[in-house]
């Protein structure tokens, strides 16, 4: 397995790499989560890239980035297990050198439900993986269901600069009890960790009800508000019943729909989301 930081060693180890090439952008301190996108890239591609980069364009003033967790030894060996064939663990200076001053921007699909709450983080995104993009030239770019908003912002950006890039969203891998995996899970103490279950919870309860029949966009937001509410270690951010593809809020479920959720556990913010189709 390859390893390199800088912008011109990328690009000759990139060189000796042929055929299709995915490619998994990560913030690192990987779990089953990430490793899943690395072990999906490598059974469709010939090569496999992963970045590991905390970066700080997507991070809000009052947000986790200086404790944000990493343990790249880690990183490496696991990578280097799922038969990864480049990493590229960037530092700041090398993406935002001095006097960058160039964004990439998604409109409407960036503005509402993570969009609202972290102002500015997906204008961090969208640069960011568009810098990969370009340095890398996957041909597939793999991306967690995980982060929906996310993966559908980046489809966008894809679609509107041209990218030859098949964006490829892979599943949420979660926990035993139903958890997400995030890396932000670590800061969870362990009274914390049982209550972040309420998530996955809620969201089930509110697909169950679909599943029965339930088609009012209001109602299955309401089940999910009240059994967040019931949990007293939660502090709901939004919860939302949206089209799967505008990320438009519902009146009505009839076509495939994404409802997803923010919720603080203490001070650790979560996000998790079902697909109803
Ligand atoms: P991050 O390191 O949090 O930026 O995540 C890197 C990529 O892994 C993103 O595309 C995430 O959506 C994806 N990812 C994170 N957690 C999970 C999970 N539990 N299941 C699937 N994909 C995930």
């Amino acid at each position: 397995m390859m390893i390199v930081s800088t912008l011109d060693e990328l690009r000759t180890a990139r060189l000796l790499l042929d055929g299709v090439v995915g490619l998994a952008p990560t913030m690192g301190y990987l779990h089953e989560g990430h490793l899943s996108l690395a072990r999906r890239a490598k059974a469709e591609c010939r090569a496999v890239v992963v970045s590991i980069f905390v970066n700080p364009a997507q991070f809000g003033p009052n947000e986790d980035l200086s404790k944000y967790p990493r343990d790249l030894d880690r990183d490496l060996r696991l990578l280097e297990s799922a038969g990864v064939d480049l990493v590229w663990t960037p530092t700041p200076e090398v993406m935002y050198p001095p006097g960058f001053q160039t964004w990439v921007e998604v409109e409407e699909m960036a503005r509402p439900l993570e969009g609202a709450m972290r102002p500015g983080h997906f204008r961090g995104v969208t640069t960011i993986v568009a810098k990969l993009f370009n340095a890398v030239q996957p041909g597939r770019a793999y991306f967690g269901q995980k982060d929906a908003q996310q993966a559908a912002v980046i489809r966008q950006m894809a679609r509107d600069l041209d990218f030859p890039i098949e964006i490829i969203v892979c599943p949420i891998i979660r926990e035993a009890d139903g958890l997400a995996m995030s890396s932000r899970n670590i800061y969870l103490d362990a009274e914390q960790r049982k209550a972040a279950t309420i998530l996955y919870r809620a969201l089930s309860a509110a697909k169950d009800e679909f599943e029965k029949g339930e088609r009012k966009a209001g109602i299955l937001r309401q089940i999910i508000k009240e059994i967040i509410a019931s949990e007293p270690l939660a502090r709901m951010q939004y919860v939302s019943c949206s089209d799967y593809d505008t990320l438009q809020e519902l009146e009505k479920v009839t076509g495939k729909t994404l409802l997803s959720t923010a919720v603080f556990i203490g001070k650790t913010r979560l996000i998790d989301n079902f697909v109803l189709e």
